[in-house]
């Protein structure tokens, strides 16, 4: 068997577009989305990602703005300058690029952002509302990863799914969205004993550890579903993801590519959350507006 690849690219784009028929309606009504980003330091990997975001929303028509703080910022004037975007009502959704200079306390910061500015999903009342199935806002990497399936028609419903790895940004809310559309759900780490045959179970694989090539293609159960969050620099300065994207591909039925598979998705989230916050912030029905661009699609 060869696998389909799922690409991400493509499918970003066509999220992209349907968002921005969003921005248009919600400029109709008299709303212009918001997204203010927050970026602390010189990380280059994060000025990267920061200028990707600036440039999508802006595409889509959202009002992107950019605060950038110095790496030797202290935590009151980060406090201070989230708290001043939480007054802004143009502002609609808050990004502080993580990770943030050492010495700075993230929680603090994700704890002050207004939960219904909060577009990362990171703040605990967002993450309390995912985990007891209640409207909020959503990671988005994860929301990523169920749109990918959505729009491939991969089925979640009774469906094995095994997520390799247990962070807060991917593995856990993942986990609480496929459980939310009756997946039954297994998350991996690094303490899993006999990671190969748990992951040889799972009709849908989600490999989101940071290590290149952790997850082998021989132990892809035929026709699995692989989604690869991974992003690594092999020796050779490429960019590859946590599965043996080849080797996989031989037994999987669907599997994304790295670059260019659950990635370009996440900024199209960011852009949909900021959307979802613009439209909630002003009474309107968020998935209505969601569902009438993706009705024209
Ligand atoms: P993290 O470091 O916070 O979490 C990694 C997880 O992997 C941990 O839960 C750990 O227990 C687990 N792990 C570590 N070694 C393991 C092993 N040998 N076997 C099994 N599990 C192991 O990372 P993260 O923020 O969740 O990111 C994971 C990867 O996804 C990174 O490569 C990151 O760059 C990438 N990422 C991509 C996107 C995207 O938009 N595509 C977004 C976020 C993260």
């Amino acid at each position: 068997m060869t696998a389909i690849i799922i690409d991400g690219k493509a499918t970003a784009g066509a999220v992209r577009e349907e968002l921005a028929r969003c921005v248009a309606e919600l400029k109709d009504r008299g709303v212009h989305p918001g997204l203010a980003v927050v970026l602390v330091g010189e990380d280059p990997a994060s000025q990267v990602y920061v200028r990707n975001k600036d440039r999508a929303a802006s595409e889509a028509g959202l009002a992107v703005s950019t605060l950038r703080l110095g790496a030797d910022t202290d935590q009151a004037t980060l406090l201070a300058a989230v708290e001043e975007l939480n007054r802004d009502e143009a502002v609609h959704g808050i990004l502080v690029q993580l990770p943030l200079p050492e010495g700075l306390d993230e929680n603090q910061v994700i704890e002050a952002i207004d939960p219904a500015k909060d577009v990362d999903g990171l703040h605990p009342r967002n993450v309390a509302a995912l985990t007891m199935g209640r409207a909020g806002l959503v990671p988005c990497t994860p929301a990523g990863c169920i749109e990918l399936l959505d729009r491939h028609g991969i089925e979640i419903e009774g469906r094995r799914a095994v997520i390799v790895g247990r962070s807060m940004l991917v593995g856990k809310p993942l986990a609480a969205l496929l459980l939310a559309r009756h997946g039954t759900v297994t998350i991996c780490h690094s303490r899993t004993r006999d990671l190969a045959a748990v992951v040889g179970e799972a009709e849908i694989v989600v490999a989101a550890v940071g290590v290149a090539g952790l997850v082998k293609g021989a132990w892809i159960r035929p026709g699995a579903t692989v989604l690869d969050v991974g992003i690594n620099r092999n020796e050779a300065g490429k960019l590859v993801g946590d599965v043996e994207t080849a080797a996989a591909a031989e037994r999987a039925g669907a599997i994304t590519p790295v670059p260019g598979g659950v990635g370009p998705m996440t900024i199209a989230m960011l852009l949909r959350n900021t959307i979802i916050a613009a439209a909630l912030a002003n009474g309107l029905d968020a998935e209505e507006i969601l569902a009438s661009a993706a009705a024209a699609r």
